[in-house]
């Protein structure tokens, strides 16, 4: 190993301060090692975790983000690092799905109720169907498509699966493998959904005890500005990319001039970026430019006046028509009050949510609250582009289309945000490209690429997920041991994983 040729030398260099990267930091500090850098071309820890503020004082995080965690180990450093009762809000999950003019409670299937009579019949006709085709498959379905068509139905289909998941994915679902969901997931039953229909009743939404909590302050983003406070603070260094990796020396060139030489790095940058910075990986560029990923925008939008009756106590909704842009909108006022100024906070009106009203209102004088919030995503791809210039106002004439605005409303504060890499999509090929890639980074250049698109498993790819990757990986490199939530993302997502790895 070249050292001398290097500035610094340090046993493990982890490259990202995101989840992933605090975990593995985590763990190294938890075992008392001491010689281990964290490097992150941000000016703070967070990643795609991390939340903006505008100008106004609204908070937006990339996108819904909701811990819903596997793991007591990852619940421990969360609970230490915001320990105080009131550095949380307990939430009851309310979600909807816009459709047919009407908000249907999520799960949509066990609703239907709520839809037109025809769309009942087509629904229950295509369920019926697919418990024939489900009783004589022999074969496991060969895409995500086959799957949806089997488990739910041409009808559910349709009406929700298809349009909602390409708004997601920005990727057809014939597209897609569906091993990424596990075996976990049932078919609905048709008995509950047909009883539902005949009684004329709604299952409601997701059951007792379906409840989430979310940081009082700071949005997202606070927890792992807390997390990263937990370690030494000179074990980060901010504000510096990696901007390139001669791996077979083992030293990273970063963007401040200085090289590191390591023993072992943790990269959670892209899997597809990280090919492109080392001449040495050069043979693995062909794999990985054909990962297949979609951008996220994020739409904020911060709004004058008292919470509506007709928004409520809603949480996030789903959106599978295309009078809207939008895949999903987050009601972020209601995950905190801090998600947005305080009501003696004067701010000018920016506009009418129909602009063409604007004249009516004033929007010259600064003026008090009370506000509120809503955060919109936004998929892109080479098959689903999107208009980036005039995403804003499309998203707000979305919002007036699917109810959540009335004309009149008063926008005082805007958002919006592109992130390049936003979901890594289980393609067909995926399995195979990782095969290649995640060992030949391992065993030939002492690389662990692990993270959210450091090892591109969606499934196992949230908070939780990503930063019980980077503590696994770091008992990997120390003692061999399984990288269980990377290896059997079914196993850790079926189960409550306890082990506290003292
Ligand atoms: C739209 C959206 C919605 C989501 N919703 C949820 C949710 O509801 N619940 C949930 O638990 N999770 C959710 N997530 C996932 C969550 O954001 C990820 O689990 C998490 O951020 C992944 O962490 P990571 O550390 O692997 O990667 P990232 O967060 O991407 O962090 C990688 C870090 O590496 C740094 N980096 C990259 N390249 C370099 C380089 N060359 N040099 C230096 N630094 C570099 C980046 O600056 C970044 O800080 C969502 C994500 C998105 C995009």
């Amino acid at each position: 190993m070249a050292q001398s040729a290097a500035d610094r030398s340090v046993d493990v260099l982890i490259v990202g301060a995101g989840p992933t990267g605090l975990g593995a930091a985590k763990r190294l500090h938890q075992l008392k090692h001491t010689n281990f850098l964290v490097v992150d071309a941000q000016a703070e820890a967070g990643g795609l975790a991390s939340t903006d503020v505008t100008p106004e004082g609204f908070l937006f995080d990339v996108g819904g983000h909701v811990i819903f965690s596997h793991y007591l180990y990852f619940d421990d450093c969360i609970n230490e690092a915001l320990p105080k009762p009131d550095d949380w809000y307990e939430h009851e999950r309310v979600s909807y799905v816009r459709s047919f003019d009407q908000w249907v409670p999520y799960p949509y299937q066990n609703n239907i109720t709520m839809l037109p009579v025809e769309q009942q019949v087509q629904c229950i006709e295509g369920m019926i169907d697919a418990a024939e085709v489900r009783s004589r498959a022999a074969t496991k379905p060969a895409n995500f498509d086959e799957w949806i068509v089997r488990m739910m139905g041409t009808g559910l289909a349709d009406l929700f699966m298809r349009p909602y998941n390409f708004k997601v994915w920005a990727t057809p679902t014939t597209e897609m493998q569906c091993e990424w969901l596990g075996e976990r997931v049932a078919a609905p039953s048709l008995k509950l959904v047909v009883s539902n229909v005949l009684n004329k009743k709604t299952a409601g939404n997701w059951g007792p005890n379906a409840t989430f909590r979310f940081p009082a302050r700071d949005g997202t983003g606070g927890i792992w500005k807390a997390v990263a406070k937990t370690l030494p603070q000179e074990r980060f260094q901010f504000d510096t990319k990696v901007e390139k990796i001669d791996a077979s020396n083992k030293v990273a060139h970063l963007s401040d001039g200085s090289k590191v030489s390591y023993r072992s790095m943790i990269s959670t940058m892209p899997l597809d970026q990280i090919t492109e910075i080392s001449s040495e990986l050069e043979p693995l560029r062909s794999t990985s430019r054909e990962l297949v990923f979609s951008s996220t925008h994020v739409i904020g939008v911060g709004i004058r006046g008292v919470l509506p009756p007709r928004i409520g106590d809603k949480c996030w909704l789903y959106f599978p028509e295309d009078d809207c842009p939008f895949y999903r909108a987050t009601v972020f006022s209601n995950y905190s009050p801090y998600n947005c100024p305080q009501a003696d906070v004067k701010l000018k009106t920016m506009q009418t949510a129909d602009p063409s009203l604007s004249s009516k209102v004033d929007t010259t004088t600064e003026r008090g609250g009370p506000y509120w919030s809503l955060m919109l995503e936004v998929s892109q791809s080479k098959q689903k582009p999107v208009d980036e210039e005039n995403l804003i106002a499309e998203s707000i004439q979305g919002l007036i289309n699917t109810g959540l605005l009335q004309p009149e409303d008063e926008i005082v504060s805007t958002y919006h945000r592109k992130f390049y890499h936003g979901y890594p999509t289980p393609s067909l090929v995926r399995e195979s490209q990782l095969k290649v890639l995640l060992p030949e980074l391992r065993e030939k250049y002492s690389i662990w690429s692990r993270g959210r698109f450091g090892s591109y498993r969606y499934e196992v790819a949230n908070q939780d997920h990503s930063f019980m990757v980077g503590v696994e990986s770091v008992d990997n490199i120390l003692f061999g041991a399984n990288e269980l939530t990377l290896e059997y993302p079914d196993l850790v997502n079926s189960r409550r994983n306890t082990e506290r790895r003292l």
